[in-house]
């Protein structure tokens, strides 16, 4: 097999397909390997949340990453609509949070990244069973329905004749001096120019079998599994997100209902649990009672590629000179995608980036 594409993409998730998506824009030959199916792990499994939760909790090269990648989302969804057909379901439902103990640190940085919150009125609060702790409801916070953002990238970046090696397994590499030759694959022997690993939860794992020599930039990326639960429900019922604690349920345009998740640190076990379906049934049903008249119509587990801080590594390998990273986006792979493509797409190809590449590099993270 031959391939003269200027970049070689590993894994297609949300991060391999947005990488693509920015090359592709500025004229580059792409190539997209995927052991499995395009876009069926984690940023499949998702809730498409576009905020992380509690954000004022977390570093903030995680708010560096959303609220550029916030600017960019509604133009990629209206482009990809247009062009693909496919509604992403971008929807800015607002996102009331029932407990806020942290109210002052909350307030603080949605003023500072000019994030609208206020307190919710009545009308907002009344469908909810909610322990009310200082609630805050943010009306700008969005949801992306991920199954169909990821089928219009893919179906887009089709159209930009990006080649997608399906079911494709790497079983070696070809290294000479500081740069890789090729992959050798299941489907044969593959040139590449420059090499791009977005292999989410696996990131590490191929790194360690693939780059022995190099295992001492091994990037500190773990499998953390979540698992969801969706009920059908009438168009409408669910208003709005709502978080609770660590729970959430997230509406989509059809009425159908998510609820998530658990946070599990059990290797690559992807297994759902009857344990884990029930907490998530009581507290969907507890918070907002009327699902308790919806029917469970299904029950999944993803693995979500974790770091010890959630950030991730975007970043150029500090010996192999055609070796990049866009991967360990932990919890946030969709609300911190569109910006982590570009930071990468500007740091491969000599671009000022816009925003400090710094906290997202190896030598920071390790
Ligand atoms: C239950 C749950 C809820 C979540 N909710 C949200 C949310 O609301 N908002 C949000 O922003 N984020 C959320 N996330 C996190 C988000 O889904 C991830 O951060 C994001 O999907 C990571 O994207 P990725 O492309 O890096 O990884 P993935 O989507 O896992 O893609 C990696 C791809 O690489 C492939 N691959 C792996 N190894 C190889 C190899 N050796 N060769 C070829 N291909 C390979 C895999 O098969 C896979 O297709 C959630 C995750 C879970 C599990």
């Amino acid at each position: 097999m031959s391939s003269n594409s200027d970049i070689t993409i590993i894994g297609a998730g949300i991060s391999g397909l947005l990488t693509a998506l920015e090359f592709s824009r500025a004229g580059a030959s792409v190539s997209i390997v995927e052991k499995n199916r395009i876009g069926r792990e984690s940023s499949w499994a998702g809730g498409g949340i576009l905020l992380p939760l509690y954000p004022w909790r977390q570093d903030p090269a995680i708010t560096t990453l959303l609220v550029q990648s916030l600017e960019l989302y509604p133009d990629l969804a209206a482009e990809l609509q247009e062009n693909t057909g496919i509604d992403p379901e971008l929807v800015t439902s607002g996102l009331l949070i029932t407990q806020n103990p942290d109210y002052d640190a909350a307030v603080d940085w949605c003023e500072d990244n000019h994030f609208t919150c206020q307190n919710p009125g009545p009308a907002i609060l009344a469908p909810f069973n909610g322990d009310f702790l200082q609630p805050l409801w943010l009306p700008e916070s969005a949801h992306a329905r991920n199954p169909r953002l990821l089928k219009a990238l893919q179906k887009e970046l089709q159209n930009r004749q990006v080649r997608f090696l399906e079911d494709c397994s790497i079983t070696g590499l070809e290294q000479r001096g500081s740069r890789i030759r090729s992959l050798q694959t299941s489907a044969g022997k593959l040139p590449v120019q420059q090499l791009v690993l977005t292999a989410g939860a696996w990131s590490a794992e191929f790194w360690r079998n693939l780059l022995p020599q190099s295992v001492n930039a091994c990037p500190d990326i773990f499998p953390v599994k979540g698992q969801m639960l969706l009920f059908e429900g009438e168009q409408g019922l669910l208003p709005h997100m709502v978080l609770d604690d660590d729970g959430y349920l997230i509406p989509r345009k059809d009425g159908r209902i998510l609820v998530g998740s658990t946070v599990e640190h059990c290797g690559f076990d992807k297994q759902t649990t009857e344990a884990a379906r029930a907490r998530l049934e009581k507290f969907a049903i507890r918070l907002f009672p009327p699902l308790a008249n919806c029917p469970l119509i299904a029950h999944w587990a993803g693995l979500r590629p974790g770091t010890e801080h959630g950030i991730p590594y975007i970043d150029r390998h500090p010996a192999i000179e055609n070796l990049s990273i866009n991967a360990g986006h932990f919890r946030n792979g969709l609300a911190m995608g569109p910006a982590s493509a570009q930071l990468l797409f500007d740091l491969i190809t000599g671009h000022p980036p816009s925003i400090d590449p710094a906290p997202f590099r190896f030598d920071t993270l390790h």
